[in-house]
């Protein structure tokens, strides 16, 4: 929830990410290019007459510019929080859910690959819930959260390329192969 109006820069969560996510690639990805959308956010909110709503209520009635700030500051905060060097693995709850929806954990995480792969331009790839409890997985343009859809956002892997190409270059495919190092589950399945 914002402070008196104003939006807080989250924490790096994380001094490195391994090999996965350079510590190059993090200080610019969290200390440049997050911290210019918290900036920009807090700039546009004066008199947008969404001033001291929730994020994802900003995220849900804004356009524009207002839009794609709070849309990228809550996409980014959901990115960052899912992921450690230490990550922990996934509940066979969780593994079953996947299973009932995708055929099995494996089929799951290639199709989130390949729908992260074939995103054309910057975006974001999301698995999340639908209002029956569903899981699906959708490619989101720019700034776009599944929330607008009325989706429960759960596990993002972000396709701009900031997010990878001073590691991977143009490899999105073995960025996104490499990220499952690094998704901490119960993060993930605490948002269901
Ligand atoms: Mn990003």
């Amino acid at each position: 929830m914002p402070v008196n109006g104003q939006f807080a820069m989250m924490e790096s969560p994380y001094g490195d990410l391994g090999n996965v996510i350079s510590a190059q690639t993090l200080s610019y990805h969290h200390g440049k290019h997050l911290k210019a959308y918290v900036d920009n956010l807090n700039k546009l909110l004066p008199g947008s007459g969404l001033d001291g709503f929730a994020l994802q209520e900003v995220v849900r009635r804004s356009e524009g510019g207002l839009f794609n700030n709070a849309g990228q500051v809550l996409n980014h905060t959901l990115y960052f929080e899912q992921f450690s060097l230490k990550a922990r693995s996934m509940s066979a709850s969780f593994a079953a859910l996947l299973e009932r929806d995708f055929g099995s954990v494996e089929a799951f995480k290639k199709e989130f690959e390949q729908k992260g792969a074939t995103l054309f331009g910057s975006g974001w790839v999301w698995l999340s819930a639908d209002c029956d409890g569903k899981l699906v997985i959708t490619q989101q343009r720019n700034a776009e959260n599944p929330v607008t859809a009325g989706l429960t956002p759960l596990l993002t892997f972000d396709v701009w390329e900031h997010a990878y190409y001073l590691d991977y270059q143009n490899r999105r495919a073995d960025y996104l192969a490499a990220l499952w190092q690094l998704v901490d589950w119960p993060v993930v399945e605490g948002r269901l």
